[in-house]
């Protein structure tokens, strides 16, 4: 059904089918931002599944589950409501109808959402939704995560593994934080933090982060975020048919 639903039939089809571009890769690759700013140029809607990962970790600290325990989490995680808004130029994200952009970034959700997102009946409950966005998508969608090309959109019609070096991550957020006044001690907390982050996300059983085979590759180390998105935006027009609006 997926299959039917996302995969490109033939060239004559392409032009009507929904389009998904299934962009991942670890954590300070530019993967949002650049996924956004594609999705924003090409009329698409945009998916940030990390943030649907950080809403289910919210919900769970917020009522006590204990994130450590993960038949907790599984018999937990079908309770919250979590609805992601999926326009390029203002995404939101609520659960049980609260507006929870802001908290889910914080240091606490960041510090356990991998464990969350570690537990298999979390996955299946995100990947229903998250395709379920993609099912409703008029135009198309711009999906970006962990595993959109590998697990959730197999069929996508446009596959990109955004990469980056270690040092060049850790500097862009790095830049990021000291840019909102954040101090040393706490970015150097947060490096660690990412590095970790990473390696539980790409060495989980269920789902973990890489490469699609038939991904396109693209390093962003040493290229500006304008340069990324002007890539990514060419490849989709070429291998999608679409073109910017
Ligand atoms: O993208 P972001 O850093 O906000 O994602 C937060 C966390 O959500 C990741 O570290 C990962 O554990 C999880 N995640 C995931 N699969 C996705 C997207 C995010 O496991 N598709």
């Amino acid at each position: 059904m997926l299959r039917e639903r996302f995969g490109p039939v033939d060239t004559a089809d392409r032009a009507h089918a929904p389009v998904v571009v299934a962009i991942d890769g670890p954590s300070g690759s530019g993967k949002s931002t650049v996924s956004r700013a594609v999705a924003a140029r090409l009329g698409l809607s945009f998916l940030d599944t990390g943030a649907m990962y950080r809403a289910m970790t919210w919900w769970m600290l917020a009522n006590d589950v204990d994130v450590d325990d993960p038949e907790a989490v599984a018999v937990a995680c079908g309770k919250p409501v979590i609805v992601s808004g999926t326009d390029a130029v203002g995404p939101t994200i609520t659960v049980d109808g609260k507006d929870v952009s802001g908290p889910i970034r914080g240091p606490e959700v960041t510090a356990q959402v991998s464990a969350v997102a570690a537990v298999p009946a979390v996955r299946a409950r995100l990947v229903e939704l998250q395709r379920g966005c993609a099912g409703v998508a008029e135009r198309g969608i711009v999906a970006e995560g962990r595993d959109m090309g590998t697990v959730v959109f197999p069929d996508a019609t446009v596959k990109v593994f955004l990469t980056a070096s270690e040092e060049a991550r850790a500097e862009r957020r790095a830049t990021e934080l000291r840019a909102k006044g954040v101090d040393e001690a706490t970015i150097t907390a947060m490096a660690a933090d990412l590095t970790r982050r990473d390696a539980a996300d790409s060495s989980r059983k269920t789902a973990p982060l890489s490469q699609a085979v038939d991904a396109v590759l693209v390093d962003t180390s040493r290229l500006t975020l304008e340069q990324v998105i002007d890539r990514i935006t060419a490849l989709v027009e070429e291998q999608a048919g679409l073109s910017s609006v």
